[in-house]
């Protein structure tokens, strides 16, 4: 029989618009239990294959969250950081625009890396359908991202890891790579709850202090200055060796195939929370695993963002917004580690049982 992991998305859309350079896809992984959901990632290099890999972690997302969402995601290949605003603006508008057919039916856009709230603005005004896109600015009666919603779920899945591992926040050491939205509200919430937060990354490079770092202070310096490595009171060292300090809980936030097998004997964290998608191969997890690192994975640990897209979809308010992150985050990570021993300590592969059999209830034509 083939395996899910073998087949491959639904659907791929690919769409130009020459007069603009405007080049973009999107890849419904799984329409099965609902529209495809999933973020619009724009940068130089996006592709087809990376953007199917992220579909695929979608709709397990959705599916462990009991969404009522299939899985998809899209690219627009584009540099924002050498382009203007104006620019950044005309392509989000052909790509919405070129969408208009499949979203909001097929498609539901959101944030995704150098996406955010002014992008789903821009979105959903040229779809003409406030429906198109979630994580919209509150004057357009979304609820933005930019709230918190996926850190603060990343946080809720550390505390469920650290009681799973019977540690306590308050002794708890924290690493955080990446220091955007969602590596910041993981510290903001981490270390107003007791831990110690010792470690931030961002491209500038580590601000390390084993005695821990001031959050606000940081939060003022990374503001002010763009980088962490700005704030005074610490050692700097080169960004990628955060993943190989001395720390209890190591979150990942920020860049993709962050760490590789040759990695793995150099990493000292009890604790690994996935908060960014993919930071690693399913092999690397395993390796980890194997040294008796408990590893959070993605799609477990980062839903906060897509249930908060839910939650905006229904037209809940911010309130009920953060409540619904909580309870499922917390009920979810908690499930799939109790059924850990039934898959020898792979949490993937705990919460992809619960997540594929959810899907395959509603499709039974679809191999899954
Ligand atoms: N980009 C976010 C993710 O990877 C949010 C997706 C969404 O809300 O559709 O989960």
């Amino acid at each position: 029989m083939v395996e899910f992991d073998e087949i491959g998305p639904e659907k791929i859309f690919e769409v130009y618009h020459p007069k603009t350079g405007m080049h973009g896809f999107v890849v419904i992984d799984s329409l099965a239990r609902g529209p495809g959901k999933g973020g619009i990632r724009m940068t130089p290099s996006v592709s087809v294959e990376e953007v199917s890999k992220l579909a695929r972690v979608m709709t397990w997302k959705c599916s462990l969250a009991d969404l009522p969402f299939g899985g998809a995601k899209s690219g627009i290949i584009a540099d924002d950081k050498s382009i203007s605003k104006k620019e950044k603006k005309e392509l989000v508008e052909e790509f919405a625009k070129a969408l208009k057919l499949i979203s909001p039916s097929m498609y539901i856009a959101a944030p995704d890396m150098n996406t955010s709230e002014q992008e789903m603005e821009w979105f959903a005004k040229a779809n003409g359908n406030k429906k198109s896109c979630t994580g919209k600015p509150k004057k357009m009666g979304g609820l933005p991202h930019e709230l918190g919603s996926t850190g603060f779920g990343v946080y809720h899945a550390t505390l469920v890891a650290l009681k799973h591992k019977k540690m306590n926040v308050k002794s708890t050491t924290v690493a955080i790579e990446g220091f955007g939205n969602v590596g910041w509200f993981a510290a903001k919430f981490l270390s107003e709850h007791g831990a110690k937060l010792v470690a931030v990354s961002d491209s500038s490079g580590v601000i390390y202090n084993k005695d821990g770092l001031n959050f606000k202070e940081l939060a003022m310096v990374k503001k002010e200055k763009g980088r962490v490595t700005d704030y005074q009171d610490g050692t700097r060292i080169p960004s990628r060796d955060i993943i190989g300090l001395e720390v209890d809980v190591l979150i990942t936030a920020a860049i993709p195939d962050l760490i590789s097998p040759g990695d793995v004997d150099n990493i000292k964290a009890k604790i690994i929370v996935e908060g960014s998608n993919i930071p690693m191969t399913h092999e690397t997890e395993e390796l980890l695993t194997k040294k008796g690192i408990l590893i959070i994975p993605d799609f477990v640990a980062n839903a906060g963002g897509v249930i908060s897209s839910y939650a905006e979809h229904k037209g809940f308010s911010e309130k009920k917004m953060f409540e619904l992150v909580e309870e499922k985050i917390t009920k979810n990570t908690s499930i799939v580690l109790k059924n850990l021993d039934k898959h020898e300590n792979c949490v993937r592969c705990s919460a992809l049982t619960i997540a594929r059999d959810r899907v395959r209830k509603v499709c039974k034509v679809c191999r899954l």
